[in-house]
């Protein structure tokens, strides 16, 4: 892993700022010992910020919720003792009143909290007039405007430090996640706030231990500043989030294999190449819209040509032959069904929204 020097975290007072900035602990703080043990191993990494989470949202009564202050305690410990940086997760005014009073170094906000302006406005304005780093998760559900108004909350209470963690979405749908990545939310997110540093959270994305390198490399290609990565002394000993959770060791073979790649490069021969390529990319773009709009007008004829014969628009069995016809032909080159199905489904759309439209005029 070769480090490359990271703007964004310039003034957050760290000794490495270096990308990717790396937040790793326990999801939950159980023990003194773990929590101590866990720290040593980390620090011994020259990880400089932990995490472990004091109290605990969790979807059904009766797990566990946290050791709660006495966890805090504990985290002053890790900041006297082994010398790192500490985080943990906000839910409430209390629990930021606690987390100041025990003097946490960095807290963030979960996602089921920062879903809530309700409660996001409340830690905001708890925050008012402290100097604190605030990292805002992404809320549970896949929406971008949410995430924005909460770290506008926080900016509004004049915290300057703030960045955001990006854990997935929930979905209804079983898939290899536990929480899908949706990672065109997070790219939007940045397009609107560029200033707002990224962290990717594999372990809540992942949900498990087998898919955490995968996931973290995908955030380093897409330019994430960091990664926040659940580690515990003891994984499947957690009493939270185990199938996630990894040794320090295991987290020094991640790092150790990530690619890091930079956003831009000096060398005058790859910056002439990627242009030549950017042109022939712009050149098919080109071509695609014009064929796409040759396509439409086609469409349109077909539309007038209905309206005159009193024929409905959508043809069930003709759209049938087209999917079919061009997933068949799909096999022949190398794109993905979804891909193909994606594209006509959206083709074909707009052709019966122009056809509605010749319909109604
Ligand atoms: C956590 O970081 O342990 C946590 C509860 O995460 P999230 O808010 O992303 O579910
Ligand atoms: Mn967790």
């Amino acid at each position: 892993m070769n480090a490359i020097l990271n703007q964004p975290f310039k003034n957050w007072g760290l000794q490495n700022t270096d990308r990717p900035l790396i937040i790793a602990g326990p999801c939950s703080a159980e023990s003194e010992e773990q929590v101590m043990d866990t720290a040593q191993q980390l620090k011994a990494m020259n990880i400089e910020i932990y995490r472990a989470g004091i109290w605990k949202p969790r979807t059904r009564p009766n797990s566990f919720e946290g050791v709660g202050s006495i966890g805090l305690e504990w985290l002053r410990k890790v900041q006297k003792e082994v010398g790192m940086k500490v985080s943990t997760e906000v839910a409430n005014v209390k629990h930021v009143y606690e987390a100041l009073r025990f003097g946490v170094d960095i807290i963030w906000i979960g996602a089921r909290t920062s879903a809530n302006p309700f409660a996001m406005q409340e830690i905001a304005d708890a925050l008012k007039g402290v100097d604190i780093p605030v990292f805002v998760k992404n809320p549970v559900n896949p929406d971008v405007e949410l995430w924005i108004g909460a770290i506008e909350r926080i900016q509004g209470a004049g915290i300057t430090r703030v960045g955001a963690i990006h854990r997935g979405f929930s979905s209804f749908d079983k898939t290899r996640y536990r929480n899908v990545p949706q990672w065109q939310l997070p790219i939007e997110l940045r397009r609107k706030m560029p200033n707002i540093p990224m962290l990717c959270d594999p372990s809540h994305i992942g949900g498990r231990r087998d898919i955490l390198q995968e996931i973290s490399q995908k955030a380093m290609d897409l330019n994430y500043d960091g990664l926040i990565i659940e580690t515990h002394c003891n994984p499947d000993k957690a009493w939270s989030d185990a199938a996630q959770q990894i040794t320090p060791t295991e987290l020094g073979k991640l790092l150790g294999k990530l690619v890091l790649r930079s956003l831009n490069s000096d060398n005058q021969e790859f910056i002439h190449n990627l242009e030549d390529l950017r042109h022939q990319i712009d050149k098919y773009d080109d071509e695609l819209l014009n064929i796409i709009e040759e396509r439409m007008k086609v469409a349109e004829k077909i539309g007038m040509y209905k309206k005159k014969n009193n024929i409905t628009i959508l043809q069930p069995d003709r759209w049938n032959e087209i999917l079919e016809k061009v997933l068949d032909k799909g096999k022949k080159y190398d794109l993905s069904d979804e891909f193909l199905a994606n594209i006509f489904k959206a083709i074909h759309q707009e052709s019966i929204n122009k056809q509605t439209h010749i319909m109604n005029e």
